[in-house]
């Protein structure tokens, strides 16, 4: 049904196939790949399978080819999603979403990039200036948030390493007049440490590799990566890009966007910063903690725009308030060296936020007024992080996993609930389906009091010994008779639990082993006030805008920040209410294998992707319920040859009554249900034999 294509490509949507089980869903999906076609449907859904190579499908030619027609009319691609979202919000005055998921390395950003292209390019036929300009300042947008937010990983050259959705605002007309960005949970650990064969993001290295001889000088930096350690192991490591030639494309791209040189200066001294910051060691002179490269804080303190002996003071000591005292406590070197750490990560990630912001000023819809030009409708569009198992998972796998977990329940909220409010609307009556409903495990995880957050946030306001192993041994008085929890203490005899420190969560998709190691540090996610009011006292006014809160003293700081796990809960409990008063729309990427082949297609990594994304429960409810519905003159459009009574044209009262005539002549009828404006076809057999009549026509 969803496209003319012959069979030899495999069936374009796996709805179609024979029997729903996981053998002949991988055997189309493999078909499918090796015959280049990267595009699949489950009904609504595309699976879209990395093809590691350039494809020549996403030309002006093809955005024709899919402008405005229906789903099923042409072979599955993105485009085609991207217009049935497009079309139901300019139709139906729905605001819609689309959702890309899969993990990492499967093709999500570039997803994301070709449905943002689609539709800045089937929209405004008018050319109006504005509109042009908001769609340049989104595209544009793009290249700025990878150079910050995205590195070279062993899974991924170009790994996004924050998770990011956009809202594209519409007007009546259907034109794009502005955007949003929300970004969540930088890994910002990077910015101090990579793995062997990792980069730390793509923004140092730009600007080492291509800032010119004047600004680096002026930065006081070289032009070798590995100069500095925070970047050191990933100054090595041999990359496909083009650090260089990024660089100015980024500088453009954020000058077009509107920041300003100052702004734009800023950027590369904060980053300079950081790079200074790496470099710096601390020893002890007697019972004093000292800086041993004392050069290196005139340098910073020049970036910063500050004192020297400032940077000196907010790195050796520490102000604490004792009582009505205020004293200066010195740091040991090993504190030293985490406040270093601290803070470098910090600026980066309050740099890219800040970026972000500053984007979201430019493409926010100003001077809309509604009552003129009636409503404004939203196309969202998510790109975040899959799920992750790794060798070792800690704490930001297991946020990255709750994630997912939250996207499932909507999943699985949604794709009920549209099926249902569709039937409703067409008067057709609704049949329960049942599947695994893992809300448990979202309970588990952010429950208030009960779970595995809470745990973690009272562990860390204890007033005495705060350590992981005191979290662990909450989880495992809470949560011991828990069915998706359990640890090396509740479960001595597993062998998946190799140390006293993991425990383990049964996720939807799959058994995760968490080593507590780490997670009470980056949930308190500490930096010292003295760091806060060092920038905040900065005398450069852009870096003083990011750091608002350093204008507290000690003495006035009362309130405990958020730790980084409410924070990061209540940004996607609010993403999830977000995403469900829109009409979604998914997209779900697998990668085919590790090596970025375009020609293997390795089936146990496939296979299990297809198993956590949880493909064959879609398609066998998709087929519980009806296959494919289509409104009956498109319907008629596509099928009026095959029936005498309906073709050329028919002369019954309604197009609802020439498809049931010509539904009755071939013997479907059994099979069919006619709602107020759709037809509603069962089994996937029935569209089969139609299209199959009408090719021998
Ligand atoms: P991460 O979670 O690490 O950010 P991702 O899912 O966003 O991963 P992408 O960066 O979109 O993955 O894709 C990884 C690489 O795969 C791309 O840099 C590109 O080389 C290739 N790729 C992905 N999609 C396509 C496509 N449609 N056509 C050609 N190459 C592609
Ligand atoms: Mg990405």
């Amino acid at each position: 049904m969803a496209e003319h294509e012959s069979l030899e490509f495999g069936k374009a949507d796996f709805v179609l196939l024979d029997s729903v089980s996981l053998e002949e869903f991988m055997a189309n999906l493999k078909l499918r790949f090796e015959k280049g076609r990267i595009y699949t449907y489950i009904g609504e859904v595309v699976v879209s399978v990395n093809p590691y190579r350039a494809m020549n499908i996403y030309g002006r030619d093809t955005i024709e080819q899919y402008k405005g027609r229906e789903l099923y009319e042409r072979p599955p691609h993105l485009f085609a999603i991207a217009d049935a979202a497009y079309k139901a919000m300019k139709r139906r005055n729905k605001d819609t979403c689309i959702v890309i998921s899969g993990e990492s390395g499967a093709g999500k950003t570039e997803a994301s990039k070709y449905i943002m292209q689609y539709i800045a390019a089937i929209t405004n036929p008018g050319q109006r200036a504005e509109v042009e300009r908001v769609k340049n300042m989104l595209l544009k947008s793009n290249c700025v948030l990878e150079a910050f937010g995205n590195a070279k990983t062993k899974r991924n050259d170009n790994s996004s390493r924050f998770g990011k959705y956009m809202d594209i605002n519409f007007d009546f007309k259907g034109d794009p007049i502005g955007g949003h960005i929300n970004n969540y949970l930088l890994e910002k650990s990077r910015v101090i440490f990579q793995q062997e064969g990792e980069r730390s993001f793509h923004s140092f290295y730009q600007m080492v590799k291509g800032g010119s001889e004047s600004l680096l000088r002026s930065l006081h930096v070289s032009k070798d990566p590995t100069a500095y350690s925070y970047i050191k192991v990933g100054g090595q490591v041999k990359s496909s890009i083009n650090d260089g030639a990024d660089f100015k494309a980024v500088a453009d791209a954020m000058k077009v966007i509107g920041f300003t040189p100052d702004e734009i200066q800023t950027v590369y001294k904060v980053l300079a910063t950081i790079l200074h910051l790496g470099n710096l060691t601390f020893g002890v002179d007697g019972d004093t903690t000292l800086i041993e490269n004392s050069k290196v804080v005139a340098v910073i303190g020049d970036l910063l725009a500050t004192k020297e002996e400032n940077v000196e003071k907010a790195l050796l000591y520490r102000t604490v308030a004792t009582g009505r005292d205020v004293i200066d406590k010195q740091h040991t070197t090993q504190e030293a060296s985490y406040g270093r750490d601290a803070l470098a990560k910090a600026m980066y990630e309050r740099m890219f936020c800040w970026i972000v912001g500053r984007i979201n000023d430019v493409i926010e819809v100003k001077n809309y007024d509604a009552k003129v030009h009636g409503k404004n409708t939203v196309i969202g569009v998510l790109d975040i992080y899959g799920f992750e198992i790794f060798q070792n998972n800690s704490f930001e796998q297991f946020c990255i996993n709750y994630c997912n977990e939250k996207l499932q329940q909507l999943f699985i909220q949604l794709v009920l609930r549209q099926e249902q409010e569709e039937y409703q609307r067409e008067g057709i009556p609704w049949k329960h389906i049942d599947y695994f409903n893992n809300q448990i495990i979202v309970d588990l995880v952010e429950l208030q009091h009960k779970g595995i957050f809470s745990v973690l946030d009272e562990a860390c306001m204890n007033v005495g010994k705060v350590t992981d192993e005191v979290f662990l041994q909450g989880l495992n008085s809470k949560l011991a008779k828990h069915a998706h929890y359990t640890s090396r203490k509740l479960s001595p005899t597993d062998k998946s639990l190799e140390f006293d420190r993991d425990f383990r969560i049964r996720h939807y998709a799959g058994d995760v082993v968490y080593s507590v190691v780490g997670f009470i540090d980056k949930n308190k996610d500490t930096l010292f006030q003295d760091f806060k009011r060092l920038l905040y006292n900065s005398s450069n006014p852009v870096l003083k805008m990011m750091w608002p809160e350093g204008k507290l003293s000690i003495t006035e700081v009362t309130k405990r920040p958020l730790t980084a796990a409410t924070l990061f809960k209540n940004s996607m409990i609010a993403l999830v209410e977000n995403l469900a008063c829109k009409e979604p729309y998914y997209v779900r990427c697998i990668k085919p294998n590790d090596v970025k082949s375009p020609l293997l297609f390795e089936h146990e990594r496939c296979r299990h992707q297809v198993e956590y994304l949880g493909l064959l429960e879609n398609v066998r409810v998709r087929r519980a319920g009806f296959a494919n519905r289509q409104e009956y003159p498109r319907f008629l459009q596509r099928y009026k040859m095959i029936s005498e009574f309906t073709w050329p044209n028919h002369d019954l009262p309604s197009d609802k009554e020439a498809v049931k005539r010509l539904v009755q002549g071939c013997g479907f009828e059994h099979d069919v249900a006619y709602g107020k404006t759709k037809v509603f076809v069962r089994t996937p057999r029935t569209l089969f034999c139609l299209e199959e009549q009408r090719d021998e026509m």
